[in-house]
């Protein structure tokens, strides 16, 4: 299910330019637009979930599939093999685009949790 008004199922779309790194029947894999490392992919699901604590069993295969695709991330890393996956999940954890997505964090060195 697509949500017109959702910047991330326009993109999935076509509707909204962005830069794809990697894509499959379930996820589509996009360079974030204001990164905050080196390496700053968006593991964006291809189903209009609001966040992860909002999946249902008919959903998760695509969140999985979001977490499978770091396999296929971490072979086109080219310095530190090493990376961080977060999901926010509400806004007084930083989300601000209510659509499931992991941020794909690497290149340089994260002390902080
Ligand atoms: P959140 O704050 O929800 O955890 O993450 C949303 C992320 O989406 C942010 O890091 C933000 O920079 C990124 N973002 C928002 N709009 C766009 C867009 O139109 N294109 C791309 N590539 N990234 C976007
Ligand atoms: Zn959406």
């Amino acid at each position: 299910m697509s949500h017109q008004s959702c910047v991330f199922c326009n993109i999935i779309a076509g509707k909204i330019p962005a830069t794809k790194v990697y894509e499959n029947d379930r996820v589509m894999v996009i360079k974030d637009i204001a990164p905050k490392a080196p390496v700053h992919l968006l593991i964006i699901p291809k189903v209009h979930v609001p966040d992860v604590a909002a999946l249902t069993d008919e959903d998760a295969v695509y969140a999985t599939a979001a977490l499978l695709a770091t396999t296929e991330l971490k072979k086109q890393l080219t310095g530190s093999q090493s990376f961080r996956l977060i999901t926010n999940t509400g806004t007084d954890a930083g989300q601000s685009v209510f659509h499931l997505h992991f941020h794909f964090l690497s290149g340089k060195k994260m002390v902080d949790l």
